[in-house]
């Protein structure tokens, strides 16, 4: 049995007719550059996110930019993010000017170590990051209490976790902002690149939609330097079939979960930690291994997808070298990249396939035990 880390095609297969008929829709139209299915999606995303407002970007990367810049960071600030993240997190920091300056994470829940956020504001910082990583929402109650003592602002990195909950409240309406990418293989995907930014404030907002088109309101009128940071109207339409699968989606993701846990209780595996507070909509599930790399090879030659999120610490990443940081800054961070492995995780797994998987992960502790 083949099994992939992640499956784009069968999600496809299952909504095609209505998708093949909307994009077709699209392209009759000709409304390709902020066009109708774009207004659209946005309506739809403000509802689901419990928002005011969301705002169609490029990508996910583009939509943490904007949302840093609409709020203010500019050159010389500094933003904190957790030293645990896609490296995008830390890319959108530097494209406004700003120095990114990295935390610790929490070993139990791999987000950034709350413990450790208040000694990092300094003087200069000007916004904190948030990333609800593998679709687990940060303690945001306490992330807003030290962002509200020092008067920060907070964009949620909700790249990874669309439709996760915090204490019953819808990520991206936690902070002041969020950014959601929509790159293919996130839980809600789109056929390319996409990305949105929520948020109630009417003034960031407007900001937004200026800075994603040329920073104009009007035609050829352009107020402030912008960018162009469209979501395509395409990419919209897919979207917006495949919102309304979301929700249940992500329950298929959380009871398959439930079934690793639970089968995994018979190995040496460390299993996720879902926090009282999260509604976690596992975009990944990463369990822990002290034999990591034999059993990802293992697994390959069992023609099962694994995964490392992410093998190569910010801070030790070439493009990061002039942040200055050396071995042993974030502990848990480094530790965390030598034992994590992510199984195969979408919602169209099967009990069969996950059977399989712990299988084959049984097999590879009693031979190496
Ligand atoms: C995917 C991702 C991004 C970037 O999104 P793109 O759409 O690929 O630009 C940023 N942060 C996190 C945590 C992500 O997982």
């Amino acid at each position: 049995m083949k099994i992939p880390l992640v499956d784009i095609q069968t999600q496809y297969q299952n909504l095609s007719q209505e998708i093949n008929e909307k994009v077709l829709y699209v392209m009759k139209r000709g409304d390709f550059i902020l066009g109708e299915e774009v207004k659209l999606f946005e309506e739809d995303f403000t509802k689901y996110c419990q928002t005011k407002y969301a705002l169609g970007v490029s990508s996910g990367t583009d939509a943490l930019k904007l949302s840093l810049l609409a709020g203010g960071v500019k050159e010389g600030d500094e933003v904190i993010t957790a030293a645990n993240t896609f490296v995008a997190t830390v890319d959108a920091i530097s494209q406004t000017g700003a120095k990114p300056v990295l935390i610790d994470i929490n070993p139990d829940n791999y987000n950034l170590d709350l413990n450790q956020l208040e000694k990092a504001v300094t003087k200069k910082t000007k916004a904190i990051i948030p990333v609800h990583l593998y679709g687990q929402p940060v303690d945001m109650d306490k992330v807003k209490e030290i962002a509200q003592a020092n008067n920060l602002l907070v964009v949620e990195d909700a790249c990874q976790a669309h439709g996760a909950e915090y204490k019953g409240k819808r990520t991206g309406s936690l902070g002041d902002i969020a950014a959601f990418s929509f790159y293919p293989g996130k839980n809600l995907g789109a056929f390319g690149d996409g990305g949105a930014i929520t948020t109630n404030n009417e003034e960031f907002a407007e900001k937004i939609r200026m800075l994603r088109h040329y920073g104009q309101k009007k035609k050829y009128f352009h107020e402030i330097k912008g960018f162009n940071n469209r979501l395509d109207t395409i990419q919209a339409a897919v979207l917006r079939v495949k919102l309304k699968h979301l929700d249940e989606w992500n329950k298929a993701r959380g009871n398959w979960a439930q079934k690793y846990t639970e089968l995994l209780k018979e190995t040496s595996l460390i299993t996720p930690k879902i926090e009282s507070w999260a509604d976690h909509v596992f975009h990944l599930y990463v369990v822990r291994s002290q034999k990591r790399d034999e059993l990802i090879n293992f697994l390959k030659e069992k023609e099962i997808g694994a995964g490392i999120h992410y093998p190569v610490p910010i801070h030790f990443q070439e493009a990061y070298k002039d942040l200055g940081h050396k071995k042993g800054d974030f502990p848990m961070t480094e530790k965390a990249a030598n034992e994590i492995i992510s199984l195969p995780m979408f919602p169209e797994l099967t009990e069969e396939k996950i059977n399989y998987i712990v299988k084959a992960i049984k097999e590879f502790e009693k031979a190496n035990s």
